[in-house]
């Protein structure tokens, strides 16, 4: 046994499939030919040494700022949904571009005022949340960061972001852009996936079947009782108490299929963005 161990072990064995791909110039073809490990995409879960050296090297180009929010999802969704959502999307768009790609913390609450008579809801002032996307900008621009992709997950951050872009383009004088991962949705595409034909809509039938698709555990349809619930919720404004009970009813027609098409569109999209503002760079 231990002969055996002290022997050198074969090249082929020490780099498994490795050993298969070229090795020279491949840096920025890995991807592809080898198995990465989700958590390399990730900031948070990256070392200072990781981090730094993917930077120094040239082959770290652009990262994506994830934000989302915690608010209420109806009776079934979990209140982290559009976080999760977009960090999920923004994770994938990384692996399929690694290493020129990473993703940095998300901002899990955001700007929801309107949900606030739903119990459970976070929500920043707009200068707040602003101020808190702008400050992660600043410190990935400080360490040299070229390309931001601001990715969002959550309706009432869209406009915010999209009107501050051009003030935080000019300030941090780098490639800061902002989409919404949905902006990826033609008409066609929601008519072909949605039998509501809507998306992103809101804790309904596109955002259950992006859950069922990628984190099931986020659904509770155990307990819930609507007609039993609607007398409490006390929802003011009239409107938004039918839209309430209309995205719970469409909330049904979900299906994991739905889900996973929807994704996987929504990664494909942002890869190609990412790979636009880092040619454009
Ligand atoms: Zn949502």
């Amino acid at each position: 046994m231990l002969t055996a161990m002290s022997r050198p072990i074969p090249r082929r064995f020490l780099f498994g499939t490795l050993a298969a791909a070229p090795l020279a110039g491949s840096q920025f073809t890995r991807a592809a030919e080898q198995y990465v490990h989700a958590r390399k995409v990730l900031l948070w879960e990256s070392t200072r040494r990781e981090f730094r050296e993917a930077l120094e090297s040239g082959a770290l180009k652009a990262l994506i700022v994830p934000v989302g929010s915690t608010e209420q999802h109806n009776e079934h969704l979990a209140m982290i949904h559009d976080t999760a959502s977009v960090t999920l999307v923004a994770q994938q768009a990384a692996l399929s571009l690694y290493p020129q790609a990473m993703v940095a913390t998300p901002v899990s609450v955001g700007i929801s005022p309107h949900w606030m008579d739903r119990k459970g809801t976070l929500s920043l002032r707009r200068e707040t949340f602003l101020a808190v996307v702008f400050d992660i900008c600043e410190s990935l621009t400080t360490h040299g960061v070229k390309n931001i992709l601001v990715l969002n997950g959550h309706g009432g951050n869209a406009r915010p972001l999209a009107e501050a872009m051009p003030d935080f383009r000019q300030k941090l004088g780098i490639n800061v852009r902002f989409n919404s991962y949905w902006d990826a949705y033609t008409p066609e595409i929601i008519k072909k996936h949605m039998e509501t034909n809507k998306a992103p809509a809101h804790a309904a039938e596109f955002e259950t079947s992006f859950a069922m698709a990628a984190f099931p555990e986020r659904i509770h349809w155990e307990g819930v009782d609507y007609a039993q619930a609607k007398p409490r919720l006390n929802i003011k404004d009239p409107g938004s108490a039918r839209d309430d009970e209309l995205f719970h009813r469409e909330a049904k027609l979900a299906a994991t299929w739905k889900g996973e098409a929807m994704i996987k569109i929504a990664v494909e999209w942002v890869a190609v963005r990412l790979r636009q503002m880092i040619a454009e760079s």
